[in-house]
């Protein structure tokens, strides 16, 4: 088995800045406070998120590590405005997003977010532009701009095809593509590379990286697989909806270099 590569860690205090980097051109700052979420009530409730209190810096590419069921993908849904909160606040930029009618909730999650799943989400009838064009529209791009998407993705050949006939590793391209045709504050990834092999995840990841990087994007990315965390600037651990441990990462590994 190859040794993972572990980058430099160090622990995080308040105020903590993302080192050597300028604050996000486009990406949003993201604070919880004392954020809790239960599923359902009395004997019956899950608590699968209990007190989160964090800040998440403008353009901060951060992994939230963590086994199955410890809320990573409750913490996902919840900033992204798929789910709210029990109690707590969470501010995604200059939102309250308890504070946000239904309708500035939509806008929000139509606008501001863009989503990569673990099993892409694309409509299998539809090509790869036509996938992408869908939301370019919804937020008032072109087609233009779904092309560029399908490019910086580097699915310039495969625009034409229906999204069915495309590998796991293009099609997770394409939900790329569509997440950030959007031009999103935030973009939340759910164990992205969760159903692909190693080589084919860690190129969507560089992509990912990439893409982020280079628009200041605050990126929250879940995933079971703690080598995936070298690459962070910041790795959260969850457990049972605790983060039981917050570490930045000041010299974090290459998408490319990380090895599962
Ligand atoms: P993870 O993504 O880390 O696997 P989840 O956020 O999906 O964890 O789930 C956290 C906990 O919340 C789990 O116990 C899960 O069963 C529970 N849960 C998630 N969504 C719901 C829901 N809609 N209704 C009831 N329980 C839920
Ligand atoms: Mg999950």
């Amino acid at each position: 088995m190859t040794e993972p590569i572990v980058a430099d860690r160090q622990r995080t205090g308040p105020g903590t800045a993302t080192p050597g980097r300028e604050p996000g051109q486009d990406g949003a700052a993201i604070r919880f406070r004392a954020m809790t979420k239960t599923f359902g009530s009395g004997e019956v409730a899950v608590h699968a998120l209990r007190g989160i209190n964090l800040d998440i810096e403008a353009g901060q590419f951060v992994v939230v590590l963590g086994p199955s069921g410890s809320g990573k993908t409750t913490l996902m849904n919840v900033v992204g405005g798929i789910e709210s909160p029990t109690s707590g606040t969470v501010e995604v930029g200059d939102r309250d997003l308890a504070g946000l009618d239904d309708r500035q909730l939509t806008a929000y999650r139509r606008d501001d977010v863009g989503f990569v799943f673990q099993f892409f989400n694309l409509v299998p009838t539809l090509t790869a532009i036509e996938n992408v064009a869908l939301v370019a529209e919804l937020v008032g791009e072109g087609e233009d701009d779904a092309r560029a998407a399908l490019e910086s993705v580097g699915l310039s050949e495969r625009l034409d095809h229906f999204t069915s006939a495309l590998s796991g590793g293009e099609q997770q391209r394409v939900a790329i593509a569509r997440a950030l045709v959007k031009s999103p504050q935030v973009l939340l990834c759910d164990e992205p590379t969760g159903s692909l092999d190693a080589d084919v995840g860690r190129s969507v990841l560089g992509v990912i990286h990439r893409l982020a990087r280079a628009r200041g994007r605050t990126v929250l990315l879940a995933t079971h697989n703690s080598v995936i965390a070298t690459m962070a600037d910041r790795v959260l651990r969850l457990r049972s909806g605790e983060v039981v441990d917050d570490v930045l990462q000041p010299n974090p590994v290459a998408p490319e270099e990380v090895t599962w």
